[in-house]
């Protein structure tokens, strides 16, 4: 697939939209939600959901919210609603409308009544240990609660002295009450309410109660008057319960539930619960470690939103789960960056390299295209001296076959300057190479060497003018396509994943990078200024992905 040819990748999303659409349903009008649960940073699994519920609305000219799912306060906090928000927009989307949950807690209490009053829920006294023993199994029906048949009026009253905290966590839950012998083990009278004495950031000590999940995602979605309501598909079970609630409340809206397969990722793991774990053992070194899938992480890694947003157009919407291969992501910002990134020359490794036949002192000044096949981005002045750093990989005293590089008595052009020739090495008692004195070929300026072919050509950057800078070269932070299958989280690390290369020397106008700012590092790959570390006095670039597919092997 090749970005330049629009891509329309299956989404089957999209089709049941189109119809309802064309149909007139819901009066032709689309709505949809991003609703996060703010207790972690977002990764590129919710990129998917996003852009799908964004694109979605966008696409028909409709609305789509973005709301915070906020009934677990024990988890959730500020700095990650302020994170996710962040995120949304930086990815390129403008929510219609911000939410809460919590901004539906008095409906949700009101309807819970409502249900109560309908004897479609009661309270339950029963422990957890006994709630789960109740509830049977795949196999085996459950059995139904001895609270089962209170009166409505004690259920009232129970329910009542539940919010107004006259019970301890534990003492009581509030349940629907649909069916325990259902095969749908999420119908067996599922918890609507539980007794939480904790202090929410939005509504304070108000509530000693706080809605399910199950309970408060549908209400909340008919409240928002939203027409399709997309999520993954460990949600299909839940789908009648979604119904359920809706067709007891009697809700004027009552949103379609439509499940999409969730997106795994080869050699990462898209869960918040495990990316936690990976910040809190120090596995990595923050949220926004650039190994990290979350997209603070992928942005500080170089990764671009249109490259997130291409991405999740180009692997689609389908109701099978299937691994991505990471080769698919890197294609998405390669791609980009190939066609954007200025070009620099950096040397990671340096050697020197002195040209014994130029005079000590010697300076001259080359015009480099920004960008090999895009004029308008203009050149470059890049001076040459008589020593030059060149990369360690581009010298072999004993080269393997094929090398076209340097090597002692051969030729090898310095890109955009002239041909060398290697005539002496100077090692240090280790044997490490410290210095090559090469001879030049002055004709072989802008043209090819008299009578002879040489191959090779190599980046370079002048001893004199190069500015020193700090290199992060990032692999996958796993060495296995599917982590969760490793004894444990640490087995699966990838000791290489981050490799720092502190005495790297890039080309001068590399000085007046600006975070964030990309580039093409001339044969070793595309590069970023650190959004929080990079410098114009202490320069830091981090290794967004390499120039060629290295998962094709
Ligand atoms: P996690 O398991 O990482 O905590 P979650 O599903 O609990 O994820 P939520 O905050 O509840 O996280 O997710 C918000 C939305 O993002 C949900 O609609 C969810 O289905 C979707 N989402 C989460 N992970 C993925 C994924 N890997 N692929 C696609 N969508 C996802
Ligand atoms: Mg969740």
């Amino acid at each position: 697939m090749s970005r330049s040819e629009p891509v329309e990748a299956s989404n089957f999303i999209r089709n049941i939209v189109d119809k309802d659409v064309a149909a007139g349903k819901n009066d032709g009008q689309v709505v949809t939600r991003f609703p996060p649960e703010p207790n972690g940073y977002l990764h590129i699994g919710h990129a998917k959901s996003i852009c799908l519920n964004f694109g979605i609305a966008g696409r028909y000219n409709g609305r789509c919210n973005l709301r915070f799912d906020d009934t677990n306060p024990e988890r959730e906090s500020e700095e990650y609603v302020n994170a996710i928000k962040q995120d949304v927009s930086w990815l390129g989307f403008e929510w219609n409308e911000l939410r809460h949950a919590s901004d539906y807690f008095d409906d949700l209490y009101e309807f819970a009544r409502d249900l109560i009053r309908q004897d479609k829920a009661y309270v339950d006294s029963s422990t957890a240990e006994e709630v789960r023993e109740m509830r049977g199994s795949l196999t085996e029906p459950g059995t139904p609660s001895p609270y089962r048949d209170r009166s409505i009026e004690e259920n009232l009253d129970l329910f009542q002295r539940m919010k107004d905290g006259e019970f301890n966590d534990g003492e009581h839950i509030l349940r629907a009450k649909i069916d325990m012998a259902s095969g749908n083990i999420n119908m067996r009278d599922p918890t609507l309410y539980r007794i939480r004495k904790v202090h929410h950031v939005r509504t304070g000590d108000k509530w000693s109660i706080y809605p399910m999940y199950d309970y408060t995602h549908c209400v909340s979605d008919a409240i928002e008057g939203i027409t399709h309501s997309l999520c993954t598909l460990e949600f299909e079970d839940h789908r009648p319960l979604y119904d359920w609630v809706l067709d007891q409340l009697k809700t004027s809206c009552h949103p379609q539930q439509i499940e999409f397969a969730r997106l795994s990722l080869e050699y990462t793991m898209l869960s918040k619960r495990r990316i936690i774990q990976l910040v809190e053992d120090k596995h990595v070194h923050g949220w926004d470690d650039p190994r990290m899938p979350t997209i603070i992480g992928m942005r500080r890694r170089g990764y671009t939103a249109a490259s997130l947003r291409d991405f999740c157009e180009r692997i689609g919407i389908t109701k099978n789960d299937a691994w991505i291969e990471m080769a698919v992501l890197e294609t998405c910002i390669r791609d980009q960056l190939n066609k954007e990134a200025p070009r620099r020359m950096a040397v990671l490794d340096p050697i020197k390299v002195t040209i014994t036949d130029l005079p000590e002192g010697h300076e001259q000044m080359f015009s480099f295209a920004n960008h090999p096949q895009d004029e308008s981005a203009g050149t470059r002045e890049v001076p040459f001296t008589r020593e030059v750093f060149i990369d360690r990989d581009d010298f072999a005293e004993v080269p393997p076959p094929k090398y076209q590089r340097l090597v002692p008595g051969r030729e090898v052009r310095l890109r955009g300057s002239y041909v060398i020739k290697c005539e002496e090495i100077i090692k240090d008692e280790t044997g490490k190479v410290l210095e090559l004195r090469c001879t030049h070929d002055p004709d072989t300026l802008g043209k090819k060497p008299e009578g002879r072919k040489v191959k090779g050509v190599i980046h370079w950057v002048s001893a004199v003018h190069g500015i020193p800078a700090q290199v992060r070269l990032y692999n996958p932070l796993f060495t296995l396509p599917d982590p969760a299958k490793a004894d444990s989280l640490e087995a699966a690390i990838n000791p290489e994943s981050e490799i720092v290369l502190n005495s790297c020397v890039i080309e001068p106008a590399l000085q007046q990078a600006e975070s964030e700012q990309h580039f093409q590092f001339e044969r070793i790959g595309y590069f970023v200024a650190d959004r929080y570390d990079h410098t114009a006095a202490s320069p830091v670039f981090n290794r967004t992905v390499t120039l060629r597919d290295t998962w094709a092997k």
